[in-house]
């Protein structure tokens, strides 16, 4: 597979077009960015453990029945992905109430919900991701009814899948955000795309806490580098 012109650039990945139009090349880059991209950094060498955690993570699901448009990897910093039309939703699942969930609600990090709880968000930076509900992604025509039910079902599949991984490592899965697409190739069939990393999950390790996840580098808390690179240890080992 031949790597063609560049189709777009992320925060965190740039897309490539290849000589098959069915088929796309995610490249990860080191750039970090926080609070929508009000905050800027590098992370080095991100790219390449982000690559490796999430082509393992996606062959995982792919294994317990969640279809993917993961196809291999290809370098340490390019993964060869199916081209997917992206529904511009973003999926937060939380095990433990972190992040915007504790602000939003006013109470501490690290109480463990009584059950798993999804919040919809518009992929939209220029908007702050602002969240959304079922209603507005049918009306404004994001997505279909069938659709969101399938993306929650994948949702609540991929998070007992990845609480069982992690959970054998001595790593609480706290939350994460998927993003979802709809393959051309296959007659428009919902697949997991984007990414599973620790720059859209927060890991913590079991007992201690200790952060494993992008909140290092948000919250300046140091050994940034050294949280993904064991994540890329425990996941791939
Ligand atoms: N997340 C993400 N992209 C976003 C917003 C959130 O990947 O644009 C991930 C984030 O890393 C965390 C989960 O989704 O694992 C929940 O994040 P939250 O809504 O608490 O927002 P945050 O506190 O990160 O702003």
């Amino acid at each position: 597979m031949e790597r063609r012109g560049q189709l777009y650039e992320g925060k965190a990945k740039i897309v490539y077009a290849t000589d098959d139009p069915a088929y796309y090349i995610q490249y990860f880059k080191d750039d970090a960015t926080a609070f929508n991209a009000k905050k800027r950094g590098t992370i080095v060498s991100k790219g390449i453990f982000n690559n490796h955690i999430s082509s393992k993570l996606f062959q995982v699901v792919e294994k317990e029945g969640v279809p993917t448009h993961f196809v291999k990897t290809l370098s340490d910093r390019e993964m060869l992905v199916q081209k997917l039309d992206i529904i511009k939703v973003e999926v937060v699942l939380r095990n433990v109430v972190a992040g915007n969930l504790a602000k939003r609600m006013g109470v501490d990090e690290g109480r463990r919900l009584p059950h798993p709880i999804i919040d919809l968000h518009l992929k939209n930076d220029a908007l702050d991701d602002p969240m959304i509900n079922e209603d507005t992604i049918s009306a404004f025509g994001l997505g279909t009814r069938e659709e969101l039910a399938q993306m929650r079902a994948y949702a609540l599949k991929v998070n007992q899948i990845l609480q069982s991984f992690f959970g054998g490592r001595n790593v609480d899965l706290v939350d994460f955000k998927l993003e979802f697409g709809r393959c051309p190739s296959q007659g428009g069939r919902l697949l997991l795309g984007d990414e599973i990393t620790p720059d859209g999950c927060r890991l913590w390790e079991k007992g201690t806490g200790r952060k494993l996840d992008k909140d290092r580098f948000r919250r300046d808390l140091g050994q940034v580098e050294e949280a993904y690179a064991e994540v890329e240890r425990l996941v791939t080992r």
